[in-house]
């Protein structure tokens, strides 16, 4: 039986340690392609290209960088650069968190839930953190362990595996909780500098820890010390809405 064919992209750049160590854990699943965006690309979101080309460097083999976003690289890839569709597409691993409402700014999950508009078995991977030094081996571990998942019993065509787990060694992580995607009271400030002209300049400031943590959601599985695995489907219809918007709009109230 061939190998599967294993594709990686990210949003932190094709030379990312994040994305260095996914590919290692990865590795002895299968044959490993990275098509990645050149450079850092951190919340592009879904975004892709459309007033411009791309081009892409072949770094190596299996590996090229593309002057793109994540959701770029990966069309590029089904599209044009691989000549074999490939068994799962795993994106990260991210440098800092994605839950939340932070999904759908997200350039990691952005590149996944692609993969998962092409029918493609994906996931996103995450590494709680905002400081340095950076140690991804437990979210390398537990990425492989999504990727075998999916190789073996993905979830329904569409859906995504939104993958974070904590920063630490594997002694504080207390296990694996199975979430949904928790809510964000958001709060993005904004900064502003001026330069030596007196220009002004604004700066959207990381969004403030405003957390509405709560038992089973995302964020309330991190903080209590358990790596977080959300199911993200492509319909965001608030389906419960649907009826009283109609009975409004026909003056019923
Ligand atoms: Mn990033």
């Amino acid at each position: 039986m061939p190998r599967p064919l294993i594709l990686i992209t990210n949003d932190d750049g094709y030379r990312a340690p994040g994305l260095l160590a996914l590919r290692e854990a990865v590795a002895p699943l299968g044959d490993v392609v990275v098509i990645a965006p050149d450079r850092e690309r951190s919340a592009c979101g879904q975004g892709i290209t459309i007033k411009g080309p791309l081009t892409v460097e072949k770094i190596d083999e299996t590996t090229f960088a593309v002057d793109g976003t994540p959701a770029d690289c990966v069309i590029l890839a089904l599209a044009n650069l691989l000549s074999t569709k490939p068994a799962v597409v795993l994106s990260g691993i991210n440098r800092g968190a994605n839950l939340g409402d932070d999904v759908y700014y997200s350039g990691t999950v952005g590149g996944a839930r692609e993969a998962a508009f092409w029918g493609l078995p994906a996931a996103a991977c995450s590494l709680v953190t905002r400081g340095k030094p950076l140690d991804f081996a437990e979210a390398a571990k537990h990425s492989r362990r999504v990727c075998e998942i999916l190789l073996t019993a993905p979830p329904p065509e569409g859906v995504l595996l939104n993958l974070n787990v904590p920063d630490g060694p594997e002694s504080d992580i207390k296990g694996v909780k199975v979430t949904r995607q928790g809510m964000r009271g958001h709060a993005s400030g904004v900064s502003l500098t001026k330069d030596s002209r007196g220009r002004t300049f604004y700066w959207i400031a990381e969004p403030f820890d405003k957390w509405d943590a709560a038992d089973g959601d995302d964020m309330g599985a991190i903080r209590a010390g358990y790596v977080s695995i959300t199911p993200l489907g492509k319909d965001t219809t608030s389906n419960r809405d649907i009826d009283s918007l109609a009975r409004r709009l026909a003056g019923k109230s």
